[in-house]
């Protein structure tokens, strides 16, 4: 069941167990978009089905946050235009190539290509890995993007970030909602879940500059400005 955050957004709240993130809902007078596609076509239709059940408007497009799975592996699914940073769509091709075999998994732990808390949690959702597909978006932004949907509007930022090596985070700014993908995680491709500290205070001192009064952490609650303050503060402790 969707959840409403402001006049215009609402969120399918994310699932640790099967390391579904939250997705987003955007609902513009003229069209709608998502934030992110979830980790398999079941998860972007357990989304979209909860759209329709609160009689809103089928999305027309979906924003991408970054690459990894758990937002991307539903794209494929997705009856309308996927949007991503160009960085995201090199990946995702890259992505393309990768064969879903339990020996093919196997050998990517070992490369260190895939992370063990992916693998795990890619065997959780998917009974059939044969099921897996990855795809490009339709369209790529290589700068600041802006989108008018109606009524409100949707400010896209491609921010670094100590997570991943691509990354965007949403604004919708007559709402002060921002999405921010897993921006604050650390990094578990590279780093084993640490934290490059650089990366880290340039990403929170640019995305602190975004008026926002709603955080929307990939796999966290909403929060308020000051509970992103005691999150940073308690990074900062423990992993810094
Ligand atoms: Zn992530």
């Amino acid at each position: 069941m969707l959840t409403q955050i402001s006049p215009h957004v609402y969120i399918l709240p994310f699932d640790s167990q099967r390391d579904r993130p939250n997705l987003g809902y955007i609902h513009g007078e003229k069209f709608s978009l998502l934030v992110d596609t979830g980790n398999s076509k079941a998860h972007l239709n357990t989304m979209l089905k909860a759209i329709k059940d609160a009689n809103l408007p089928a999305p027309a497009i979906a924003l991408i946050t970054h690459w990894h799975w758990d937002h991307t592996f539903g794209m494929h699914a997705f009856p309308g235009t996927t949007m991503t940073h160009t960085k995201t769509n090199e990946i995702l091709n890259d992505l393309t190539k990768w064969k879903w075999t339990p020996e093919a998994m196997n050998e990517r732990l070992k490369t260190g290509e895939e992370c063990e808390f992916c693998d795990t949690h890619i065997k959780i959702e998917y009974d059939d890995i044969t099921e897996i597909k990855v795809v490009r978006a339709d369209v790529e932004f290589d700068g600041n993007l802006t989108i008018n949907p109606g009524n409100v509007t949707v400010e896209v930022t491609p921010i670094a970030n100590p997570h991943s090596d691509d990354g965007a985070v949403v604004y919708i700014k007559e709402d002060k909602v921002l999405f921010a993908g897993d921006a604050d995680t650390g990094d578990f491709y590279e780093l084993d879940g640490g934290y490059d500290a650089n990366k880290f205070y340039d990403y929170v001192t640019s995305v602190d500059k975004i008026p926002y009064e709603t955080y929307i952490h990939g796999h966290l609650a909403p929060m308020t400005r000051t509970e992103v303050s005691a999150l940073r503060k308690e990074i900062e402790t423990e992993e810094l």
